[in-house]
């Protein structure tokens, strides 16, 4: 059983369709990248799967497990397994770094039927976890991402999707705004995080992050729905060609 299937997904904005008939199976083990020009629907793509409440579904459906992930509210989402890594991470002034990611952990273990862990437990815990981002312990006193520098928020969202083990994890443009060192520091904490039960999503609108994680399948959004899939090959031919050649191949695929 697939980790995720999208049949014909349509979702709108305000009453203005942004997804026009998605289409997507991603199994187990796999690493899946999405990539588009800016405005085609990759983090609305992105926000429908976690139940953001500003987009509305208006057709189609999408199975997470084997389950109707529609039905279900943001936060069981979260809690099942679906970790979306922002684009731009949210600032929390007065919440400590280690709170927020205490607290958010805990109730991932009480879905699982685990004992939560105390605040020295968690600390310890964090602290090996910190070691995949190569993070500083400082900034686990810090308020959460404030005045963190864009790498350090980047890495950050790696740090709690390495606590939280998601199941299916959402990288909507991890890599903008990243230096070289950033970009591979967050690449190499994504790819210590694969494994055989859990699958990614990428999102990017650049071939580099690909360099640095190998990804299984690549597709191409445009104009709110999936007009190609290939392999890794095919991020490399996109950014030989640029995204400007979509429009003349889809002029002559109507
Ligand atoms: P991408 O991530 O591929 O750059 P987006 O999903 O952000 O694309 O945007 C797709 C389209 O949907 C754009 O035209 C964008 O302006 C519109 N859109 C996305 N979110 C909203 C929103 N909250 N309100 C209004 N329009 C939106
Ligand atoms: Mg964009
Ligand atoms: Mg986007």
């Amino acid at each position: 059983q697939p980790i995720l299937t999208v049949r014909n997904l349509t979702a709108s904005v305000d009453d203005t369709p942004i997804l026009k008939g998605v289409n997507l199976e991603i199994k187990a083990g796999e690493i899946h990248a999405i990539m588009g020009r800016n405005g085609s629907g990759k983090s609305t793509f992105s926000k429908v799967l976690t139940g953001h409440p500003e987009y509305e579904v208006t057709g189609g459906e999408i199975i997470y497990q084997g389950e109707n992930l529609l039905e279900k509210e943001p936060e069981e989402r979260a809690l099942a397994g679906i970790f979306l890594a922002f684009q731009y991470p949210l600032e929390i002034p007065g919440v400590s770094n280690l709170d927020f990611l205490r607290v958010a952990y805990n109730a991932r273990r009480k879905h699982l039927g685990l004992e939560e862990l105390d605040a020295f437990d968690f600390e310890d815990l964090v602290e090996e976890k910190l070691e995949v981002v190569k993070m500083n312990p400082s900034f686990l006193q810090r308020s959460l991402n404030e005045g963190f520098s864009g790498g350090e928020k980047k890495r950050n969202e790696i740090l709690q999707m390495a606590l939280l083990e998601p199941t299916l994890g959402i990288l909507d443009e991890i890599d903008s705004g990243l230096d070289i060192d950033a970009l591979r520091i967050v690449s190499e904490g994504v790819n210590q995080l694969r494994k055989p039960d859990n699958a990614f999503l990428l999102i990017t609108h650049y071939q580099r992050l690909l360099d640095y994680i190998t990804p299984d399948f690549v597709h191409v959004m445009y104009e709110g729905k999936i007009v190609m899939s290939g392999d890794k090959n095919l991020a490399l031919e996109l950014e030989a060609k640029g995204y400007d050649f979509l429009d003349k191949e889809q002029l002559t695929n109507v």
